[in-house]
């Protein structure tokens, strides 16, 4: 390389020569205008410490990464019209990229300042990151916005957009700027730059306009490029979170390069709501928290008990179908049981306190296993008796704070469709995929096409934080890979994220509106079987400790029933549904047939419900189906006459007439293949 020129890497492989000072956007020119013109910014990578894949994170939204120039030689997003100065790898990050939506609503949130300023000059600003939804800006002023000022800001912030003002870098002497900050009475700008740069620095201040601003950037080019802005609300904030300092106004907004996207993103927000499990649950009559009772515990009212027995007893089936056995432990045991386990010592954060009977200390438990402990070691066990596969629906307490619970999702007292497997170490392999097989299961019939799996393994270089020999790591480690690699499951792989105790496979499922959650879990333990010291007597007659496996499918009942009402925004499919069929008899002389056709059913199996009361047909129909009943029956003479019904169905409405016998086999056979088809 010439000191002229500077060699940039491109992604497809390409090598361009370039003069030293070129700007990433004259590349993107370069290549094509079209490209130049969908470019928000550009990754550079130096040559001298490309880095691996994984170690090439998204930037921050922290302070530090706001402010400060950071690792020199790790990758970094710059504007692009930053000149490249040495050789690099270069990536042009396009509005599609989802690193693009930070910068664009990062960018908004100096454009948001910039309207602020122009029309409440008073005021002074502190900061203005990208968050996950959107962004905000602080700001200190003694009046506080109102609704219209709010309104104000949106019209003049779509002015400045409109004006596609440049966003230039001007750098200046740090103790000239911090001068000019203070002079101005920005005292949190001040802070900033005195916080993040370094005595002699030049500091990168950027402009737009009249309007300047102090951040490490990057920025789209323009103002112009911020196509769709909303103003969302207002909220309290003090400076540096510390109520001794003063109060700031906290303004939230949101960004898109079209509003065709920011339209999308709000629809989606909307469905998120409709589609909210707290408010679900009481317009269905599933549930209810009652703070007469305490946060975090759930009341199951008949209908969300109904979905819960259908859930249970389909759950108890399958273990007993797949070689499990089933138990019941006790809810409160002594303190020294979970002394024995580890609990009091690594756990205790996480319990209720314990509770002092006459005899010993009792305490709530957390966790089913040390109970299926016991019944293991109740008994001697020979390698004949391995595999042993103990599940229970088992109730837990875990101390949340309070003002951290969230419906069904997070909770005091919840439900784990627990399992702890005992086996020897060349058992384990098969009942790992067993265990994969079982999960699989949970999903697909419940409604869940798509899942995620992640393998949390441990951090070798960190020895000490982990329980167990390094040959029962690797063993176990190797099992559960080998047991994905047989499925041919695709998954990833997490270093440092195993629990002290073991490695764990975790299954995340996607719901409809494409949300992860994080249900199943395949644990190893190392820790318990030594603690208790757990034995088998093997094929050689000696002594030897058994492995011990932790699984949940659902997880939590709750939670994972939280979950399936927002994937079927409480439209149950009919072998879930608490009531299956409404029955609407037209007038009261049908009120005979209806009553015959709701035993018929009954004897089915079906859970039917009659609404013989003195409304309309329509109104009637009309409360079933506010009810998302799967099937509505209509019944009046016609039907009487024939042995039939009048079908609607939640999903296609009015079917016409049908003879009781044929909707019993079409429907029967929906419950019996559990469709999610209705
Ligand atoms: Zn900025
Ligand atoms: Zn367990």
């Amino acid at each position: 390389m010439s000191s002229q020129t500077i060699s940039v890497h491109l992604p497809d492989g390409a090598i361009r020569e370039v003069p030293v000072g070129t700007t990433p956007l004259e590349i993107a020119n370069a290549i094509s205008p079209r490209l130049a013109a969908v470019s928000v910014v550009a990754r550079l990578t130096p040559l001298a410490t490309v880095p691996t894949a994984e170690e090439n994170g998204a930037e921050t939204a922290s302070d530090e990464a706001m402010y400060s120039a950071g690792d020199a030689a790790a990758p970094r997003l710059v504007d692009l019209s930053t000149p490249l100065r040495e050789d690099t790898q270069l990536a042009l990050i396009r509005e599609s990229d989802p690193e693009a939506l930070k910068v664009v609503r990062h960018s908004a949130a100096h454009v948001m300042a910039t309207a602020v300023l122009e029309l409440f000059p008073e005021t002074k600003l502190g900061h203005g990151p990208a968050t996950e939804q959107g962004f905000f800006y602080d700001f200190y002023r003694e009046k506080a916005f109102t609704a219209d000022d709010l309104a104000a800001i949106e019209a003049k912030m779509a002015e400045v957009i409109a004006r596609d003002e440049k966003f230039v870098v001007e750098s200046q002497p740090r103790e000239q700027a911090l001068a000019q900050f203070e002079r101005d009475g920005d005292f949190m700008k001040a802070h900033f730059v005195a916080k993040f740069t370094h005595e002699g620095d030049q500091v990168g201040l950027y402009r737009n306009g009249s309007f300047v601003d102090f951040c490490r950037g990057p920025h789209v080019p323009s103002t112009g490029r911020v196509k769709a802005v909303k103003v969302l609300n207002l909220a309290g904030a003090y400076w540096l979170g510390d109520e001794k300092n003063p109060q700031l106004q906290r303004i939230y907004g949101t960004a898109f390069f079209s509003q065709k996207e920011m339209d999308t993103h709000f629809k989606h927000l909307e469905e998120i709501a409709k589609r909210d499990h707290r408010l679900l649950g009481k317009q269905l009559d599933l549930f209810s928290i009652q703070e007469v009772a305490g946060s975090g515990l759930i009341f199951w009212h008949p209908k969300g008990a109904m979905i819960r027995k259908v859930m249970e007893d389909w759950m108890r089936d399958e273990c007993l179908r797949r070689g499990y056995s089933l138990v019941y432990t006790p809810h409160v045991m002594r303190r020294e049981l979970w002394k024995i386990s580890g609990h009091e010592g690594f756990y205790a954060g996480n319990m209720y306190t314990p509770m002092e009977l006459d005899d010993a200390e009792y305490r709530l438990k957390p966790m089913n296993c040390p109970g299926h402990i016991l019944i293991y070691k109740n008994s001697p066990k020979s390698y004949r008796d391995l595999p042993v596969r103990y599940a229970e629906l088992g109730n837990v307490y875990r101390y949340e704070r309070s003002g951290t619970m969230h419906g069904l999702l997070r909770v005091r007292g919840f439900t784990q469709d627990d399992a702890h497997i005992f086996c020897t170490p060349g058992q384990i392999e098969d009942e790992v995929i067993a265990c994969i097989d079982f999960a699989e299961a949970v999903l697909k019939t419940f409604g869940f096409a798509e899942f995620k799996v992640e393998l949390s393994t441990w951090d070798p270089a960190d020895r000490k934080t982990y329980a167990g020999s390094d040959e029962n790591w690797l063993a176990a480690i190797g099992s559960l890979e080998r047991a994905l690699n047989r499925k041919g499951i695709p998954f990833k792989t997490i270093k440092g994220e195993a629990a002290f105790y073991g490695p764990k496979i975790d299954f995340k499922l996607v719901d409809v509106l494409g949300r992860l959650w994080q249900l199943s879990t395949v644990q190893f333990d190392f820790n318990l079987p030594a603690r208790f010291e757990l034995e088998y007597v093997g094929e050689d007659g000696e002594r030897h400790q058994p492995v011990m496996v932790h699984r949940a499918l659902f997880g939590s009942v709750e939670r994972f029933f939280g979950v399936l009402i927002e994937h079927y925004a409480g439209a149950f499919p009919l072998w879930l549904a608490p009531v299956q069929i409404g029955l609407v008899p037209i007038s009261e002389r049908h009120h005979a047939y209806s009553a015959q056709v709701k035993a018929e059913l009954e004897a089915a199996g079906f859970r039917a419900e009659v609404d013989n009361g003195n409304e309309k047909m329509n109104a009637k129909i009309r409360d079933f189906a506010n009810q998302k009943t799967p099937y509505i029956l209509v019944m009046g003479d016609k039907e009487a006459e024939a042995h039939a019904v009048s079908v609607r169905t939640r999903a296609k409405g009015d079917q016409g007439s049908m003879p009781l016998a044929a909707f019993l086999e079409k429907s029967l056979e929906l419950v019996k293949t559990r469709s999610t088809e209705l």
